[in-house]
């Protein structure tokens, strides 16, 4: 079976000691999957990475000038090849303490986004460190309070709609090669005059991961994140995780408001576009711990046609 594991934030810490540790423990809960025989397509998030990787360029250019000013696009290029490197290390690893005979390389991708998307008219989503109302006023970024914390900066999340690399990716999937691609969403570019230009947003990873899934024709979107199911009426007395549920009830629950916007919604939206699009495609949202087990055992909350 081919599979794109969407990873989430907690596969990563937050500091690259943290990190490189807990792509250890990923990369164990990945092995098996391949063991089973699977092509691995991995893609993950990079909240936490780019956000800190934007602050240590911004508050060293304020303190020096000789640290360069940093665009937020290129901090996302970066965290791309920090984190595909401890991915990438620990599944070296990994597999070569098995004696698993496979490649793993990561891709730094590009994923296209359409200049005229509305959320550039809306920026929402907020990034690195909190700023006082005095000092906001005086940024060259458009900011928001945000929950009563101060005011960050806010940057538009465009829907992705094409990945530039993806024939390259299809060649190292075809080769038997692991491969890491789409970190963080993909860096978002613009086309203009016929050219490929960077643009400073961020990509819902999980959207992203979904149109990878898709374009790779792929029989399983499996979404790792920090809880075992999707649930209905979440973090309430009648709470009640979701186990097998079919596409056309799934967007019934999605219209009710049962997932979080920013958490659990995208996920799911993710999933479902995934799993309409074509017949006998499925759909998971589980734990790191349980991949192991999506294919051998119930568990997660599995989303089919
Ligand atoms: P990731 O880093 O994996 O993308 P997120 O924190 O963005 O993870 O989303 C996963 C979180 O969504 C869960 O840890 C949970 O707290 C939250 N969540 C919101 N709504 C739901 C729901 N209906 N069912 C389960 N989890 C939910
Ligand atoms: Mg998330």
């Amino acid at each position: 079976m081919r599979i794109v594991v969407a990873l989430g934030g907690n596969a990563l810490g937050n500091t690259p000691e943290a990190q490189k540790e807990k792509a250890a423990i990923t990369a164990s809960y990945l092995v098996p999957l391949i063991e089973q025989g699977h092509e691995l397509i991995i893609t993950h998030g990079n909240g936490p990475q780019v956000g800190l990787i934007n602050l240590a360029f911004t508050e060293g250019h304020m303190a020096n000038e000789r640290v360069a000013t940093m665009p937020f696009v290129e901090c996302g290029a970066m965290s791309q090849g920090y984190i595909g490197f401890h991915l990438q290390n620990a599944l070296v690893n990994a597999l070569r303490n098995k004696q698993i005979n496979k490649h793993v390389a990561c891709v730094i991708t590009q994923v296209e986004v359409s200049p005229e998307d509305p959320a550039f008219n809306n920026p929402t989503k907020p990034i690195g460190s909190f700023y006082t109302k005095e000092e906001a006023m005086n940024l060259p970024f458009p900011v928001k309070e945000d929950a009563g914390r101060g005011y960050r900066r806010v940057i538009a999340s465009p829907k992705p709609q094409n990945i530039v690399e993806l024939e390259t990716i299809q060649k190292m999937v075809s080769n038997g090669d692991i491969v890491i691609t789409c970190g963080g969403g993909g860096i978002p570019v613009i086309k203009k005059q016929k050219q490929y230009q960077g643009i400073d947003a961020v990509i819902d990873k999980d959207f992203a991961s979904s149109l990878l899934a898709d374009l790779l024709d792929a029989d399983l979107f499996l979404i790792l994140t920090a809880v075992p199911h999707a649930c209905l009426d979440f973090n309430t007395p009648s709470e009640k995780a979701l186990f097998n549920v079919e596409v056309k009830q799934m967007k019934q629950y999605l219209a009710e408001g049962h997932f979080k916007e920013g958490s659990m919604k995208p996920k799911v939206e993710a999933c479902i576009a995934f799993v309409e699009k074509k017949c006998g495609r499925m759909a998971m949202i589980t734990s790191i711990e349980e991949a192991k087990n999506a294919l051998t055992k119930e568990v997660g909350t599995k989303i089919y046609h």
